[in-house]
């Protein structure tokens, strides 16, 4: 995902970061109370039930924020039972109208906005990002997709179809039932709106686990949807780690459905997961290796400056980053060169000064991860141009990276390094750039960058992702569908289709009597 930055115009669109005006964006809570650290199950707060915590750190030092409680399997059975509980029939949510879920929506949005300052100052605290990202960029989103879904609620419904026989046929679009869904921590606040406000609007109830390493922000907006008026059992959130509540949620008997948003490799885990159990529905949102393609007739300043936010935005930890800047031979250098100076201007460093573009990676684990991918890189024959190693002597930070001359069978070319090391390609022709850009096992999204109508058109047909950028990049509104090709995933969030997962069509066919009596 995402969006900042998009062009170089001065208006005011909500995309563009770089420019943001600085007045806007208010100062943050430096340090950020944290109020919640428990499991929210049935509208209350509870320890684990193995009365063990896990610590969230703060990436800019490794100090510890807060102990949370560390849910696991036993954690899970409750929720679960809250939240199936929450979806009986006749129950209050089951008999809630529907104009009242998107009222409640609303309300929560209100919520969010009111608390706005805290919740971006709590994410930057818990995960690293630039505040002025967290407030105008994180927090925008949220707020926008709990109310573009709240509008919803009332508006998605089945059709009436004219099937052969003297029938009356309609459809009715039900909620799924309770829906588990796993997170990451990349953007905590907005992959939890952009999995609570479809699964709430079309009725379901959920229990959702947050990433363990920034769990706080998803707990506050828990004492959000209690004091919007969402029943109890309706939103769960368990605290824990993966293999044991992320597990526990993919392998539940009682769970209809769960989403995804995270790895392939766990990704995998949770399809066959879905298929060894109850076949409940499984919607996937992955990884990726999206290329941004620059022909020689693109704008150029513009291109550069886009395809470093492809890759640098929110320290390269997005799963639509655009991972392999392919660049037209005869505009190659002087692209490189270009690239090389921005990079070595992006402002590294404590992500509460508003004009810091450049925190830490989220945890010492991705920290050495891409550590080795650059070390590897090395070895391998790539041209380290800046960057490469990390950035003072504290915390997970790492210098803005750029390889030149990267060869498509090395493995920057080919896995997800979620860093921020930006591989430099060159290519001759369009068939060429084409093939290459394909050749992938992802095909989340992808960018292309040219002044030519036809070509452009050439391209968004011929690229394999679910997303295709024209003279632009990481543009993702709560409006339009957003998903992966190929092993980027299963399905769409947002949008319209957004709902199709998060519903069952159930189809009613009544006779019509042939005589009055
Ligand atoms: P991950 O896939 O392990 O974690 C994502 C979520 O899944 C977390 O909530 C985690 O607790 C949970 N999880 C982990 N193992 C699980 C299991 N066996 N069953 C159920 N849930 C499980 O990602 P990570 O370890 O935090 O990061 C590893 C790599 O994943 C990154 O380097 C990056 O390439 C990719 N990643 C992608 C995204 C994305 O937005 N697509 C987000 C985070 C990480
Ligand atoms: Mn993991």
């Amino acid at each position: 995902m995402l969006r900042f930055l998009a062009h170089r115009r001065t208006s005011t669109s909500r995309y563009m970061l770089a420019s943001y005006s600085m007045a806007a964006v208010p100062k943050p809570l430096v340090k950020p109370d944290v109020y919640y650290t428990n499991l929210f199950i049935n509208n209350e707060w509870h320890d684990a039930i193995s009365g063990r915590t896990f610590p969230s750190v703060d990436p800019t030092n490794g100090e510890i924020i807060a102990h949370v409680a560390e849910g696991d399997k036993a954690d899970v059975d409750i929720a679960v039972k809250a939240a199936r509980e929450a979806f009986r029939l006749g129950s209050p949510w089951r008999c809630m109208d529907a104009s009242k879920r998107g009222l409640l929506l609303n309300r929560l949005a209100d919520l969010v906005e009111r608390d706005r300052v805290y919740l971006a100052s709590l994410e930057t605290k818990d995960n690293g990002k630039p505040f002025a990202a967290s407030y105008a960029v994180d927090l925008d989103e949220v707020i926008k997709v709990y109310r573009y879904f709240a509008g919803f609620a009332d508006k998605w419904h089945g059709k009436t179809i004219p099937m052969d026989g003297n029938h009356f046929c309609y459809t009715r679009h039900e909620p799924v039932g309770v829906c588990g869904q796993i997170i990451p921590w990349n953007f905590p606040l907005v992959m939890q709106g952009w999995k609570l406000a479809p699964a709430l609007a079309t009725g379901n109830t959920v229990v959702m686990k947050v990433a363990e390493q920034t769990p706080l922000s998803a707990l506050y907006v828990a004492s959000l949807i209690k004091e919007a008026g969402f029943p109890p059992g309706v939103v769960n959130i368990i605290t824990g780690y993966g293999p044991t509540a992320g597990a526990a949620v993919a392998r539940h008997m009682d769970v209809n459905k769960v989403a995804f948003t995270g790895s392939t490799e766990v990704g995998h885990l949770i399809q066959q997961a879905a298929g060894e159990t109850n076949l409940k529905r499984v919607t996937l949102e992955l990884g990726g290796k999206s290329p941004s393609i620059v022909l020689a007739d693109a704008d150029l300043e513009h291109a550069v400056e886009q395809c470093h936010e492809a890759l640098f935005f929110n320290m390269g930890q997005c799963c639509s980053a655009g991972s392999r800047t392919f660049v037209e031979e005869t505009i190659y250098n002087e692209f490189l060169e270009r690239t090389v100076e921005k990079a070595k201007l992006r402002k590294v460093g404590n992500p509460f000064e508003l004009d810091t573009k450049h925190g830490p990676q989220i945890d010492k684990e991705q920290f050495d991860k891409i550590l080795g991918y650059i070390k590897c890189s090395k070895t391998e024959g790539a041209k380290l141009m800046c960057g490469g190693e990390r950035f003072g002597d504290k915390g997970f930070f790492i210098k803005p990276t750029v390889f030149a001359d990267v060869q498509d069978n090395m493995k920057i070319a080919k896995e997800e390094v979620f860093g921020p090391v930006q591989p430099v390609f060159k290519f001759r022709n369009i068939k060429e750039v084409i093939e290459r850009a394909n050749n992938t096992r992802y095909g989340l999204a992808a960018g292309i960058f040219t002044k030519d109508l036809d070509k452009a058109m050439y391209f968004t047909q011929a690229l394999q992702a679910g997303t295709v950028w024209v003279n632009t990049y990481n543009i993702v509104g709560c409006q339009t569908p957003f998903g992966g090709y190929k092993e980027s995933g299963n399905g769409r969030e947002l949008g319209e289709d957004g709902l199709k997962s998060y519903t069952e069509v159930k189809t009613v066919t009544i006779k019509i009597p042939q005589k009055n009596s």
